[in-house]
């Protein structure tokens, strides 16, 4: 039975028996939350793959251990598996590549106050991401979360670890580059910087074979250097505009950097002041040098609307008080500059998107490499929803949502480095996969755990949420896992009131 299981005929019957087989003949078989299979059947499913094809289907996917063996067209006889012991029926369900967050930062706690490592992954999976990078954190505790993710002794994604590399002089930046590689870096992260020091640390770093992740601030570099030295990603956008102004951006006398009330605030106003000749040839530059965008549009969204972003419907039940303590406006942490933001801030903000969104979708229109990451902790922005309000935002930008799961997946992939073994729906990837039971082109929405609110025979229904999450062949049932993030977070409200 194994042998034959799927038929090279399948195509075709499968087209026609797919009314049949969707009146829920099948059912799953043998699956339990957290486990690993020496062979797991996952069947009749419409696969969305991570390279921007359209989704075919009904398809059949066999799953050795924690490795995809088999994609082929369904089998729909109803007893075309019956010797198989692990089986998950797809019925009208929708299959993706494990969604892949290349922005994060690993968090044990916000404002001093313990936050669970447990609960960022859990809500993370729970909305479909199984690969994260890191881009900053604490690297000890990282690495050693990054080995037990690994072996699977947590519930965790997979966990890609860029350090931050910087220095005073060019050669404390090779030697910060080399530290880096020592410790089991998988990149590094470089924050805006001097010419100098940055050719230096780019330079070590291919050397090494290291990829380069750079978060620009406003500083004496900016994105021309950036596809200079072949720095592989930009994070944000920082760096981008500001290589197409005519001179310095046109900051009142009482600006100061160093005060977030200020940098936010007149962020704002960054794009408009691009030179759109000038800019079309920073993003031609960017592309030429093969450098990669992240734009994490979800981080700065509160922005154009603070009064939704401090209201989103997940906090009820997902937001930790750690967290929640964290995002309250305050000159004294990071991201927190949000008091006192006005109608004027929003509209400025409004329009700044409107510019940035255009730019990085003539960057794609370039050739230019998109990827996606929420770097979610920060101004009211949730792990794992935010990199959901990110894929809505690329959507937003101008992108297919065929094009935005390619971002999340394949596209985020190859910016790791992994383009051979992750982000696809196909023979010899890792195992890494989402089951949903609605149509994520249809409505980006449905990804997220708390589905979307709909009509149906008259009475309102939540529809939605990604149902399982494999990684690395282990197969989790999101209910559990966000269920385990619930508790978790009420827990932690009993113990802070
Ligand atoms: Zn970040």
């Amino acid at each position: 039975m194994r042998k034959n299981s799927i038929g090279a005929a399948g195509i075709p019957i499968l087209v026609l028996c797919l009314g049949a087989v969707s009146a829920g003949t099948a059912e799953n078989r043998g699956i339990e939350h957290g486990r690993r299979y020496d062979r797991l059947v996952i069947r009749n499913v419409v696969i969305i793959d991570g390279k921007g094809t359209p989704a075919r289907g009904p398809m059949d996917v066999i799953v050795e251990g924690n490795r995809i063996a088999l994609v082929g067209g369904a089998n729909t006889r109803p007893d075309a598996y019956r010797n198989e012991v692990h089986v998950l029926d797809g019925t009208g369900m929708y299959l993706l590549p494990g969604l892949i967050d290349n922005h994060i930062h690993l968090h044990d706690e916000r404002t001093g106050i313990a936050q669970p490592f447990e609960y960022e992954y859990k809500i993370y999976m729970g909305c479909g991401v199984t690969s994260v990078r890191d881009v900053g954190s604490d690297y000890q505790k990282t690495i050693a979360e990054r080995r037990k993710s690994e072996e699977g002794s947590i519930v965790a994604p997979r966990i890609f670890l860029y350090m931050t590399a910087s220095g005073w002089t060019p050669e404390e930046g090779r030697q910060a580059v080399r530290n880096i590689k020592k410790q089991g870096g998988d990149g590094v992260k470089i924050f805006g910087m001097d010419r100098d020091i940055m050719e230096a640390i780019a330079d070590e770093s291919k050397k090494l074979g290291l990829r380069v992740a750079s978060h620009m601030g406003v500083e004496e570099t900016d994105a021309r250097e950036l596809a200079e030295f072949g720095i592989s990603t930009v994070e944000h956008w920082y760096g981008v505009p500001d290589a197409a102004l005519k001179g310095s951006q046109n900051f009142p006398p009482s600006y100061n950097y160093n005060n977030e009330s200020d940098r936010f605030r007149w962020a704002g106003h960054l794009w408009r002041e691009a030179d759109p000749a000038k800019l079309d040839k920073v993003l031609s530059a960017m592309v030429e040098k093969g450098v990669a965008w992240i734009p994490t549009f979800s981080t700065y969204e509160a922005c154009r609307d603070m009064t939704r972003a401090r209201n989103q419907p997940w906090f009820k039940d997902y937001l930790h008080p750690a967290l929640e303590a964290y995002f309250k406006p305050s000159p004294a942490r990071h991201g927190a500059f949000t008091w006192g933001w006005s109608t004027e801030d929003e509209i400025y903000w409004k329009e700044n998107y409107r510019i940035w969104m255009k730019a990085v979708r003539d960057f794609a229109d370039k050739g230019g490499l998109v990827g996606a990451g929420d770097d979610a902790g920060f101004i009211y922005t949730l792990y794992g929803t935010s990199f959901l309000s990110e894929l809505e935002l690329l959507q937003e930008a101008g992108f297919h949502p065929i094009d935005v799961v390619q971002c999340a997946t394949g596209n985020n992939a190859e910016i790791l480095g992994m383009g051979d073994k992750l982000g696809r729906v196909r023979q010899g990837f890792l195992a890494d996969l989402i089951l949903i039971d609605e149509n994520p082109l249809q409505n980006l929405k449905y990804l997220y755990p708390t589905g979307v609110l709909d009509i149906k025979d008259g009475k309102l229904v939540d529809r939605g949420g990604v149902k399982w999450t494999i990684k690395d062949g282990i197969v989790y049932d999101t209910r559990v896992l966000l269920k385990d993030v619930r508790e978790i977070v009420a827990k932690a409200r009993k113990a802070a009131s």
